[in-house]
């Protein structure tokens, strides 16, 4: 697979890059350093995110770059980061099939004509940051400082259960390229806006906890009560993970379009990522969400049932 990754690479003059919806570090930095990596080779790139870039983001080289559609034509389709081909949004309505899709999601779809997954991966930016060289990329600082910002996204800074010696490894060539580690992490994971905080404020206000499952709601008002611009969870739902004594936590944003987005994280042994399948998403055993149409009473009804299911008859002490 890899020659086959490397030839479409080499014959590749103008390339569209697409990832998902709601665009987390590990999204944006895979499209964002694939991207970058293609452009010192030579190529004509669009990098397209239907939402855009969330502001704190805009420190990346190649961020004044990205694009909310596709603009002009290409010849060569690729996905990151993305199980799934709805999960890009429209952007690629009307278009054939993406040449290559890099991912790192168990329940990717292999929607592309190369699909390049590898489930164990921690971030599909790790993926990239091994695969580059092996497919005739540069990693220089420029790209090595976008790849880092995807790992540290995925394993919310080195902590997740699947972290491994490799993938500090991987962090550490990124770092030896010139990548800003304590920059990096500073903006992205630590820093918070006070739209951020108040929005976070309206999900703790609304927590709710039965038997080891723990959940709460973010609904449209809140988010206008808040001032927060974005339609995600401004990552409230590692703060959840953060509570003593939970098997599942399940975190419901009521969105504009009838629709909710739902965030599963569960504690090692429960595999949320079947749940989220079930729904129409996808992630990983341990991180799991989908985006399911329907009221918010509804969803969260759903959504709890089945997760009950799946916890069986676990009780916590
Ligand atoms: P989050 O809950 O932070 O949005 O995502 C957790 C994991 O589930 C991530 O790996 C993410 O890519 C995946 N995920 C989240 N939402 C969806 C979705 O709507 N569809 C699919 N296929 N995967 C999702
Ligand atoms: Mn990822």
């Amino acid at each position: 697979m890899d020659q086959q990754i490397s030839a479409l690479l080499s014959q590749a003059h103008s390339v569209a890059l697409v990832s998902h919806i709601r665009p987390d570090g590990d999204a944006i930095g895979s499209l964002l350093g694939m991207g970058l990596a293609l452009l010192h080779a030579g190529k004509k790139v669009q990098m397209v995110l239907q939402d855009g870039l969330p502001e704190k983001y805009n420190f990346l080289p190649g961020s004044e770059l990205v694009q909310r559609r596709i603009e002009s034509p290409f010849d060569t389709l690729i996905v990151v980061d993305c199980s799934d081909l709805e999960r890009t949004g429209v952007i690629l309505q009307g278009q054939n099939q993406p040449d290559l899709v890099i991912d790192h999601h168990k329940t990717n779809r292999d929607f592309g004509r190369i699909n390049y997954v590898e489930p164990q991966a921690v971030a599909t930016a790790a993926i990239l940051a091994e695969k580059f060289p092996v497919w005739g990329l540069e990693v220089d600082e420029e790209v090595a400082s976008c790849l880092l910002t995807g790992i540290l996204g995925d394993t919310i800074g080195f902590r997740t259960t699947n972290m491994n010696p490799n993938a500090l490894r991987i962090a550490a060539d990124l770092m030896e390229k010139g990548a800003d580690l304590a920059t990096i992490y500073q903006k992205t994971l630590l820093s918070r806006s006070i739209a951020e905080l108040r929005y976070w404020g309206q999900g703790l206000i609304n927590i709710r906890y039965e038997d080891g499952l723990l959940w709460t709601t973010l609904t449209l008002d809140d988010r206008i009560k808040a001032a927060y611009p974005e339609n995600d969870d401004a990552d409230l739902i590692n703060l959840l993970s953060s509570a003593a004594d939970f098997f599942v936590v399940v975190l419901f944003i009521e969105q504009a379009d009838g629709r909710v987005k739902v965030s599963w994280r569960s504690t090692e042994g429960i595999d949320v990522s079947q749940v989220a399948f079930e729904f129409g998403g996808g992630g990983h055993a341990a991180a799991a969400g989908a985006d399911i149409v329907g009221s918010l009473d509804k969803v969260v009804e759903l959504v709890l049932s089945k997760t009950k299911k799946l916890l069986g008859d676990r009780r916590v002490n």
